[in-house]
């Protein structure tokens, strides 16, 4: 049975390793939909998407898990998020011309890799920030879990022009596995081949590396994609920008129009809208309505 659209758990019986897999189809192809991207740019976004999938799990209570590469190459800026409900989402930025196999180093240059957690119920967020370093976005996120203390991890991410995937081990926390355990699990998935993480379901995928491993499955969770603007957080970032850049805006083209950048949404501020924004008695009013 395919799967598509999938984010599934498994974990071995015998051994304090525990693993996902993640296959992103008609989500990836939604999220392509927005920007004309270069060949290697999409693939890296395909691959950093199936990455926030796997790490979603890192969200303990709701909430967003965000990635973000600034980087010193034509790749300068690149988003992801992925919710606790699996709604994904991504956008990147690129400049100049790109050689159709150009690798990650070419693409991100020197830069810095930052994972964000923000959680509904916490009030503080947090991030972790490591330079990019290695071939790939995934030695990248494995040099992160290396030096921040967390679980040792390893990641194999793929994306082409089909579908975006991703695999991941983990040690199980409280756990620490034998090193000639670890290195056994992740030897054996060292050998997957870029083509069959993106071909083959979690099932068959498990079965091809782990046939003499006893692993459980567990059901799959779907993912989406889906955007999480609003009129309200377009509102915040006009204030954000200022009232004297904001209405020489309006000046000019008469409203102001703002398309979000993720979903491609448009949103509208005509005179009154921006002059809204920028009263002070009617925020405080509106504030203190809500006390
Ligand atoms: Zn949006």
């Amino acid at each position: 049975m395919p799967e598509h659209d999938t984010l599934r758990r498994f974990i071995f019986e015998q051994l304090p390793v525990q693993g996902r897999h993640v296959h992103l189809d008609a989500s990836w192809h939604a999220i392509q939909q927005h920007r004309d991207y270069p060949q290697p740019v999409r693939r890296l976004l395909g691959e950093a998407l199936a990455a926030a999938a796997l790490l979603s799990a890192m969200l303990k209570y709701e909430g967003t898990l965000s990635l973000q590469i600034r980087g010193g190459g034509p790749v300068h800026l690149l988003v992801v998020q992925c919710t606790s409900g699996l709604h994904l989402r991504g956008l990147a930025h690129w400049r100049g011309e790109l050689a159709e196999d150009a690798g990650f180093r070419q693409l991100v240059g020197d830069g810095q890799l930052a994972l964000t957690i923000e959680q509904i119920r916490q009030a503080e967020r947090y991030q972790g920030i490591v330079a990019l370093e290695g071939d790939s976005l995934a030695a990248s996120l494995e040099g992160y879990f290396a030096r921040s203390e967390q679980l040792p991890t390893r990641l194999w991410l793929h994306a082409g022009d089909g579908p975006a995937a991703g695999f991941l081990l983990q040690t199980v926390p409280g756990r620490d596995p034998a090193a000639d355990a670890w290195q056994h699990v992740t030897v054996l998935a060292d050998t997957l081949k870029p083509g069959e993480l993106g071909s083959l379901s979690a099932q068959e995928l498990l079965h091809r590396l782990y046939h003499e491993d006893d692993v459980r499955l567990f059901g799959a969770a779907p993912v989406a994609f889906r955007c999480h603007c609003s009129r309200e957080r377009i509102e915040a970032t006009l204030r954000g920008l200022g009232a004297e850049e904001v209405t020489g805006i309006l000046k000019e083209q008469g409203k102001v129009h703002v398309d979000c950048e993720f979903c491609g949404r448009g949103y509208d501020f005509d005179a009154v809208d921006v002059q809204t924004l920028f009263v002070p008695d009617a925020q405080s009013a509106h504030s203190g309505a809500r006390h």
